[in-house]
């Protein structure tokens, strides 16, 4: 019986004895086998070289061509083939060379059965030894490629994270790490897998490092702010654990870095910001109740009539509390981005007229002219209640920072996709040093003239930033005691 390891194993047998073909097919043919059969060399090479068998039976001496040019040419195709040489007996010579050559092995002719199947056996052994490794041999290559498939991966997406990552073992050596990580801190040394880390990270990162490993099979985390050496001292968020193992023992530590500077600036901002609103609410609130209390001690006496004028400036004040609440708020639903807009097509020419006549009254106070100069058709895309924001903040500034009997002009423009609008005064005017800050929030020019106007400072930085959401610009030109003129350039908006 033949091995039963090669199921349906197919044979050639190349021999012009149509006797010795015809009986070989039949002994090898009732095992179960394929055979196909080639009446010399031509018709053999024509087969053979189509496909590689699992066994060739070759004759030595054939008439076209010879034994050894067939199995030459097989095994230049296919080097693993197992070819069986065919001789008749006394030509052992050439048997050897067919040997030499590459072949498995060879029969002298005329043989028995038996030796046949002996032989056919030991061959398809051999060859299912052949297709076993080569399986291996492939599958070894493919895990291989498998193993530096995932390596890459897993390198491209810790390289892909933006936060800085190190994985160490337990002596501290270097596993892991990804790019992020050695950007954050910008190291001096570069870091080699498998080597110590000691001395080569920032003192309290590797502090807590340490701590993870020498805690052992113990759980301690850290989370702590570290700060970087480099020139833009970066301050970074580390935040370092232990490994375990499924059993809860120790393999080494963890530490995911995170850039939190810019967090930093903008919690320092909102901090500054909030004195900054303690501060303007502390001091109204604070004359207020000073003028209640003297009025509840009845500090002047009984007689009302005294308090008129603390009445008064406690209302004033209180007005002015007001609009800075009402200021605050502005701002903070504009960051918030709750103000919801409502785009309409704006006349500028009306919304100029109707501002100016709204302003009439407070100029008039001062003897202070407004004028105003606005093509026709100028139509801007815009929340209205924002434009008007913006125009009555700058209207009102250039009265409240006037002279008497000053000048108030509003020129608007159109210049291509744009519209211009200027507000100038003839007022009090500020200094270059003045106008540094001049957006920013609670910014107030400090002076003789400026001390007795109401204010909040919070005007001009909403102004900004309305114009600046609609992705224009503001500036301003100032000559101190000669008048001020603030220009926006807004988009008219498709
Ligand atoms: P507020 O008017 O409430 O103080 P603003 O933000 O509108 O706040 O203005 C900031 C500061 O800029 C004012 O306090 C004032 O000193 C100065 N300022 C604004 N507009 C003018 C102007 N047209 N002329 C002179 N100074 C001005």
């Amino acid at each position: 019986m033949l091995n039963s390891m090669l199921h349906n194993a197919q044979v050639l047998i190349i021999d012009d004895e149509k006797g010795i073909r015809e009986g070989l097919k039949r002994i090898l043919t009732k095992e179960g086998l394929t055979v196909d059969l080639a009446p010399n060399g031509e018709e053999g090479l024509k087969f053979g070289l189509l496909k590689e068998y699992d066994c060739y039976f070759i004759d030595l001496k054939m008439p076209d061509i010879d034994g050894i040019d067939v199995l030459k040419s097989i095994k230049k195709k296919f080097p693993e083939a197992v070819c069986i040489i065919m001789t008749a007996f006394g030509s052992i010579s050439s048997a050897v060379e067919a040997i030499k050559i590459g072949a498995y092995s060879y029969i002298t002719k005329p043989f028995l059965p038996e030796d046949i199947l002996v032989l056919a056996n030991q061959a398809l052994e051999h060859r299912w030894y052949v297709l076993e490794a080569r399986r291996l041999k492939e599958k070894q290559h493919e895990n291989l490629l498998e193993i530096a498939y995932e390596r890459t991966r897993l390198k491209s997406i810790l390289n892909s994270i933006n936060d800085g990552i190190i994985i160490l073992n337990k002596d501290l050596e270097l596993v892991l790490y990804n790019r992020k990580f050695v950007q954050l801190l910008n190291l001096n040394k570069p870091l080699m897998i498998g080597e110590s880390v000691v001395g080569l990270l920032p003192e309290n990162l590797e502090n807590q490092l340490k701590q993870i490993i020498l805690g052992g099979d113990e759980y301690i985390a850290f989370s702590e702010e570290i700060q970087t050496d480099s020139r833009d001292a970066r301050i970074i968020m580390a935040n370092s654990s232990p490994i375990f193992d499924e059993k809860n023992r120790l393999l080494g530590a963890v530490s995911v870095l995170r850039d939190i500077t810019e967090m930093k600036k903008v919690e320092q901002v909102k901090n500054q910001f909030v004195n900054m609103v303690a501060h303007e609410l502390k001091a109204p609130v604070a004359a207020i109740v000073g003028y209640l209390d003297m009025i509840i001690q009845r500090t002047l006496g009984e007689d009302l009539e005294a308090y008129d004028k603390f009445l008064k400036r406690s209302y004033k004040r209180a007005e002015a509390l007001k609009n800075l609440i009402n200021d605050l708020l502005n701002l903070s639903r504009m960051d918030a981005g709750t103000i919801k807009r409502e785009i309409v097509e704006i006349d500028l020419k009306g919304l100029i007229l109707e501002m100016a006549e709204f302003f009439e009254i407070e100029a008039r106070e001062k003897n202070i002219t407004i004028s105003h100069q606005c093509p026709d058709k100028v139509i801007l895309r815009a929340d209205e209640e924002e434009i008007k924001r913006v125009i009555s903040n700058l209207l009102s500034n250039a009265i409240k920072y006037n002279k008497e009997n000053g000048t108030v002009h509003i020129h608007v423009s159109k210049e291509k996709e744009n519209v211009e609008i200027k507000v100038s005064d003839n007022g009090i005017g500020m200094t270059e040093s003045e106008l540094e800050g001049l957006f920013q929030e609670f910014y107030r020019v400090k002076n003789k003239m400026t001390r007795e106007i109401p204010g909040t400072g919070l005007g001009l930085s909403i102004v900004k930033r309305i114009v600046e959401s609609y992705n224009g610009t503001i500036s301003v030109a100032s000559e101190f005691g000669k008048g001020t003129t603030f220009t926006i350039l807004l988009p008219l908006g498709k």
